[in-house]
């Protein structure tokens, strides 16, 4: 099955998200489980923990068909011990969050040197932050996501990704999501069907399809290679609308949430029924 949604609004209370994928038709979703750009935020309660389980089996959406988002603030590979010791803090807490909603996934953007140790390092220190993580937790799969390597943000190469999970000790617990605009923007030229064909191809060589726990569907406003993280609608931008077509007849993109972070919200509904459409034999 594909399970295609969108990063719906969480505001008001966790319990809000999956009515409002349902209403937008998603079969998937996405959501902060608190605000995302504060360190600290209450504890859920145990009403919305009890209605945000009750409305997602109402409603059908599974574990495998919800891609929890952590905060932007959270910087795992932080090079230096303070920046480092909130950053984990704070995501032990959304790992927690989880755990408690029953969700067996986190979404999260692996980290930057902000210059000041080598990529190398770099990677090593976002390693043994899952691995802080992991111990303390059941259940959560720590998903990391490829960005557009963007200033010092690590994660835009495929084998920076492996050389993550290499540290990484129990390797169940770890998966990548992979997101169109950022492959696109890191060079990774998924505008072609050759273009696809190869970057899925050095993914499955270079970090292993297995991992694969969620995808991001997002166009993208910015050429090839250029490093810039922006979202375009899907059918606007540079990146075009074939590699959605083939992630929708491809079976290596099932049975995981697939995801728009696309800018234009009031079409959320509109895309999710296009990228269904895709999925039925042309
Ligand atoms: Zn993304
Ligand atoms: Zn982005």
């Amino acid at each position: 099955m594909k399970y295609i949604g969108a990063h719906v609004s969480a505001s008001g209370g966790v319990e809000n998200a999956p009515v409002n994928a349902h209403e937008i038709g998603a079969t998937a979703f996405a959501l902060f489980t608190k605000n995302q750009r504060q360190w600290i935020s209450a504890p859920l309660s145990k009403k919305s923990i009890d209605l945000f389980k009750e409305r997602c089996n109402e409603l059908g959406y599974k574990p495998n068909q919800i891609l929890p988002h952590d905060s932007y603030l959270i910087n795992l590979g932080h090079p230096e011990k303070e920046g480092l010791d909130k950053s984990r803090a704070a995501f032990l807490d959304e790992m927690q969050r989880c755990e408690q909603l029953g969700l067996d996934r986190l979404n999260f953007h692996p980290g930057s040197h902000l210059t000041k140790v080598s990529i190398d390092e770099c990677l090593r220190t976002i390693s043994e932050s899952i691995n802080f993580v992991l111990d303390k937790t059941k259940g959560v799969i720590a998903v990391i996501e490829n960005t557009a390597g963007q200033g010092s943000n690590l994660g835009h190469t495929f084998e920076q990704i492996a050389q993550i999970i290499y540290h990484v000790e129990d390797k169940q617990r770890v998966g990548v999501c992979i997101d169109t605009c950022h492959s696109f923007a890191a060079g990774y030229n998924l505008s072609t069907t050759e273009g696809f064909t190869e970057t899925f191809r050095n993914f499955e060589k270079t970090v292993g399809i297995q991992y694969l726990k969620g995808m991001h569907l997002n166009g993208a406003k910015k050429d090839l290679n250029s490093r810039v993280d922006r979202h375009d609608s899907i059918e606007q931008g540079t990146l075009g609308t074939e590699v959605f077509k083939l992630i929708m007849k491809d079976p290596r993109f099932e049975d995981m949430p697939l995801i728009l972070e696309t800018p234009n919200e009031e079409i959320w509904k509109e895309e999710i029924e296009l990228l269904k459409s895709y999925v039925l034999p042309r």
